[in-house]
């Protein structure tokens, strides 16, 4: 097995407006580590990603405080037929995370696919939405208290408006907790959200924030309970994530990491898919045939990784200095 490849995999669903997720998985003494920033993404914004895969690789993670972590299951911006289904066919799941707000559907839609979540869960599963930033702070202000009726109660809303500032207006508005997801992308951002008092929840995503410990650290410094949430990656990526969840002092919300399942294949033997609504923490086995990409994409992945590996190294300096 080589130390490094590039893996493309065809995804389940359309997400993020891709079909193919692709990414590069680097083995250290420590493991493998998942480096995969999305294919827009310039040099320096990819720089987090690469620390995160060397932490991986390289140094491998502190040690976890639990064994399991609680994940929710997602229920796209779907008809109420099918979001039932979803929610049945879950694994467990207790917490279900229902897409809202989505262009061209009204609150109408959104009402119906939330009394079905219920249905389906039960009355003590929580619910949570996320409007991906997709209302207006008048709007978010008028719909949360609908929507949370619809739900028998809202465990929180995630990124109901796009600015930190929406955010800080919503939640002086409204009796639903507020998560910030969009809002943090980069490691200065969770800091902002504090300041402005935009949120009571932070979604954190261990590659952009650059590593696990670069995680824990946020969440130390910002106080706010932290929900951990993929960045689609392969069960790789997604073992950095529970390794995340497994550290944090307080996990008060159940995580957005049973993504594993959007992909059409994994690299690894068993995947990361979750039992009883959890994902254990446990090592990962790749399997020997992997999904890998063509001479031409691995090209193109190898040049990237020459290419932020080499603006990290004047960066790294600084951060130790
Ligand atoms: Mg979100």
């Amino acid at each position: 097995m080589p130390d490094a490849f590039v893996y493309s995999i065809p995804l389940s669903t359309r997400f993020r407006g891709i079909d193919v997720r692709e990414g590069m998985l680097l083995r250290g003494d420590a493991g493998w580590g998942e480096f995969s920033p999305f294919l827009e993404y310039d040099d320096p914004t990819a720089q987090p990603w690469l620390r995160a895969a060397r932490e991986a690789a390289d140094e491998g993670w502190p040690a976890p405080l639990r064994s399991s972590i609680p994940v929710n299951v997602t229920v796209p911006a779907c008809d109420p037929e099918r979001a039932r289904a979803i929610v049945l066919a879950s694994n467990g799941c207790r917490t279900a995370k229902v897409k809202v707000a989505e262009p061209g559907q009204g609150l109408a839609a959104d009402i119906a696919r939330l009394e079905a979540v219920r249905d389906a869960l039960g009355p003590d599963g929580l619910i949570r939405i996320d409007a991906n930033g997709g209302w207006s702070a008048e709007d978010a202000i008028a719909r949360i208290p609908v929507l949370d009726r619809a739900a028998a109660g809202l465990e929180y809303v995630e990124q109901p408006s796009p600015t930190v500032e929406d955010l800080a207006r919503v939640r002086r508005k409204v009796n639903v907790l507020i998560a910030a997801d969009e809002s943090i992308r980069r490691a200065e951002d969770p800091y902002r959200v504090r300041d402005l008092e935009a949120a009571d929840i932070a979604v954190l995503k261990v590659q952009p924030l650059g590593g696990v410990r670069a995680c824990l650290r946020i969440a130390e410094d910002i106080g706010l309970p932290v929900v951990v949430s993929s960045a689609l990656e392969t069960s790789v990526g997604i073992a950095a994530g529970i390794a995340l969840a497994a550290a944090l002092p307080e996990l008060q919300h159940a995580c957005g990491l049973a993504t594993v399942q959007l992909l059409t294949t994994d690299v690894a033997t068993e995947p990361l898919l979750p039992v009883d609504g959890h994902l254990p923490v446990r090592s990962l086995e790749l399997r020997t045939t992997l999904p890998e990409a063509d001479p031409e994409r691995t090209a193109h992945w190898t040049a990237r990784l020459a290419a932020v590996e080499a603006l990290g190294r004047g960066v790294g300096q600084d951060l130790h200095s």
